[in-house]
């Protein structure tokens, strides 16, 4: 068995098994058919790249003030490290700056820390971190290649939902990394990151397949890791957003 097929397997047992994946007895039967040169296991049977949906940024509405111009993405990390714009400050250990390639051509948004990276220092580290791994690398997507930040850098008290004036205050944060690395497709993890980028507030699955703009950049909404863990429904529609997402990657090249 090739690794692709590999992964894909093991990414089938995460979302749910076969009768989440697989939608008929008869395929449920046979074995997946080795990748073929011109198709990778993930593209088979992938949704197509969906319409276009909303629009946000600076060329289109003017909705977005011009925020601070640091020069690199380790100087945000440094003056995120020390950051006290927000309450959020008091209660963290380790600010999460986020982290990855800064030539990614994917970019994936969270909400804010949980317990483990908190600790750690590093986005998605715990148990939805381990999904998120998953989920990337069936669609040959290797972690080291995305860039993964969040909305808020400091952990909200019991994970609660940042508020918005602690969402408004580390925003400017995000918004630099996303035009310093200018990635070719974003992809929002769950509501907070979806309503930070795009300014509405609306239920995920009328977000959902749909190319909105973030500044020209196309941007996808999918559901957090974590929701997933607890909603297994959701599985199946998380695999179909990865896989639009990564032919958006490939289509921009
Ligand atoms: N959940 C998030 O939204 N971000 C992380 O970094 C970890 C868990
Ligand atoms: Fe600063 Fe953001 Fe942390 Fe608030 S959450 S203290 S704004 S880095």
């Amino acid at each position: 068995m090739d690794d692709a097929t590999r992964r894909w397997l093991e990414l089938q047992r995460d979302l749910g098994g076969d009768e989440v994946i697989l939608d008929s007895a008869v395929s449920r039967r046979r074995p997946p058919e080795p990748e073929s040169v011109n198709e990778p296991a993930w593209r088979r049977g992938a949704p197509p790249i969906p319409g276009p949906g909303l629009s946000v940024g600076t060329e289109t509405s003017g909705l977005l003030d011009p925020v601070p111009a640091w020069g690199s993405l380790d100087e945000i990390a440094a003056i995120v490290r020390e950051c006290r714009k927000c309450q959020l400050c008091e209660s963290r250990t380790h600010a999460v700056p986020g982290e990855g390639n800064p030539r990614a051509r994917l970019m994936l948004i969270g909400e804010g820390p949980g317990e483990s990276e908190d600790q750690s220092g590093r986005p998605f580290v715990g148990r939805a971190g381990e999904l998120l791994d998953r989920i990337l690398a069936s669609v040959d997507m290797p972690r080291g290649d995305t860039f993964i930040a969040n909305v808020v850098k400091c952990r909200p008290p019991r994970n609660r939902v940042p508020l918005p004036e602690e969402r408004d205050a580390c925003l400017p944060y995000l918004r630099r990394q996303i035009e310093l690395i200018r990635p070719a497709v974003l992809l929002a993890l769950g509501g907070t990151a979806a309503e930070a980028l795009l300014g509405v507030k609306r239920p995920l699955a009328e977000l959902r397949l749909k190319v909105h703009r973030w500044n020209g950049i196309p941007l996808l909404v999918t559901y957090h890791p974590a929701a997933l863990l607890r909603n297994p429904n959701w599985k199946r529609p998380a695999w179909d957003d990865i896989r639009i997402a990564r032919q958006l990657v490939d289509s921009g090249t």
